[in-house]
């Protein structure tokens, strides 16, 4: 057999989604006003967020969080998402690991990111709000939001990183085909994008900067709200969903992971599969590995140092007590444009402080081979973020073989590589470099 997947029914899916804040004994230190100073509350970030998304950013005593029944429903259009055990991959690197990953590129969008703008797009829906606004990268988030906010009859405004913008025409195809309006950022429709551009001209944008426009025009917009793919805590807790199914569809394959392997943006799809797993380690002392891997061309977690900073480029938002690069970095082009942010968010931040977290980092040619080995042992072609997983993944199999170990991998597959073809064709005519960080 060379693949075996494992699906939960309809009424086997969670109803609840998991708060670790709840369980971790050094709780995320408080978020502070970027301008004050001051520890910020939940109803500071009512300006910005939704209401429901703010309180469950600084919820730190229920465990378990009721999934609204409309975004349940909207989650079965895709929802139990594939358990596999990659017997193709095991082959392929002949080890005596064996690989287990959760499939998150079936969603209608291809990514993980939709488990979150659901959720985001229901509370905001409501609420009463009219319009979404966010900033989009590789335009995964954007995406995912453009989606969720025409199936809540939302009007969605995406602030594109200009060099994805440009280099990614058919992401911004993607959005526009949902509805949503995209501009590039750094742009000249919001005061801090002319900011930018009156400093400096050619900037290519970065996350940071995009994020600046968006929170300007919810900000300044009645009715709008910024909506965010990663990072703040509340996203994190809606991806636990991913990890909960996975918990399950463990169990019917009768195994359970010693290592759980993600890759690392903001931190979503790591938490999204890590923490349920992690509330055995954070409550009985289980024993079990979780590995974050980052790009090295933007490594936060590795090099980066834990720090008051913003989210943003310009410093609007909260400032988050959190590993970081700081705000002004401006990370190299890489092609997994979802993990090119400077920081982490504040949750993971803690947990590698204390130490429940490994953290590593991965050059884009690697990730790469790794992508095509992939492809070719189990049929996917994933997007270059999971890469960075499925490299790592790779390496700790071929340790496990030249130690003779037989260890139980699971990894999170975020995304297809289907949009990303640009990139492969790089690679593939000889032309991709690695970007490491310059000292
Ligand atoms: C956004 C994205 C990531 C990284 O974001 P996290 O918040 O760190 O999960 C990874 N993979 C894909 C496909 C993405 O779209």
């Amino acid at each position: 057999m060379r693949q075996k997947r494992f699906f939960l029914t309809e009424d086997q899916i969670p109803t609840r989604w998991y708060n670790i804040q709840a369980d971790m004994r050094n709780k995320p230190m408080a978020l502070k006003h970027p301008v004050t100073g001051k520890e910020m509350t939940a109803e500071d970030l009512f300006p910005i967020f939704c209401e429901e998304c703010s309180r469950q950013e600084f919820n730190q005593t229920d465990a378990w969080i009721e999934i609204p029944a409309k975004v349940r429903e909207m989650y079965t259009y895709y929802r139990s998402t594939p358990l596999v055990r990659a017997y193709g991959l095991e082959e392929a690197l002949d080890t005596p690991a064996h690989i287990y990953f959760k499939n998150e590129s079936v969603s209608p969008v291809g990514s993980h990111k939709l488990n979150s703008a659901l959720a985001q797009a229901y509370y905001c829906k409501q609420e009463g709000v009219t319009n979404v606004t966010t900033e989009t990268g590789a335009g995964q988030w954007g995406t995912a939001l453009s989606y969720a906010a025409k199936l809540f009859g939302l009007e969605a405004a995406v602030y594109q990183v200009k060099i994805s913008y440009e280099q990614k025409p058919y992401r911004r195809n993607m959005m526009q085909l949902f509805g949503a309006q995209v501009t590039p950022s750094p742009s000249m429709s919001t005061r801090a994008g002319k900011d930018i551009l009156t400093a400096m001209p050619n900037h290519q944008g970065s996350l940071g900067t995009a994020i600046s426009e968006a929170v300007e025009l919810a900000r300044t917009t009645p009715n709008c709200k910024y909506t965010l793919g990663s990072v703040m805590s509340h996203v994190s807790l809606h991806q636990t969903i991913i990890g909960l199914e996975a918990e399950l569809q463990m169990q019917m394959a009768g195994e359970y992971p010693d290592e759980i392997i993600a890759c690392f943006g903001g931190g979503s799809n790591f938490s999204g599969i890590a923490f349920p797993f992690m509330r055995h380690t954070l409550r009985d002392g289980r024993k079990t590995r979780y590995i974050a891997v980052e790009p090295a061309s933007c490594p936060k977690l590795t090099k980066g140092k834990f720090m008051y900073d913003y989210g943003d480029e310009a410093g609007y938002t909260p400032l988050m007590p959190m590993y970081s690069l700081g705000h002004k970095f401006r990370p190299a082009n890489i092609h997994a444009g979802g993990l090119r942010y400077h920081g982490a968010g504040v949750i993971v931040s803690q947990l590698i402080k204390d130490g429940y977290i490994e953290a590593m980092d991965m050059d884009q040619i690697e990730v790469f081979d790794a992508c095509t080995l992939f492809a070719r042992a189990e049929g996917i072609i994933p997007a270059p973020e999971s890469g960075h997983a499925i490299a790592a993944t790779i390496r700790r199999a071929l340790e496990c073989k030249e130690k003779g170990e037989s260890k139980v991998l699971l990894f999170n597959l975020t995304g297809h590589g289907m949009v990303d073809m640009v990139a492969y064709n790089q690679y593939l005519s000889g032309n991709m470099i690695n970007l490491p960080l310059p000292e």
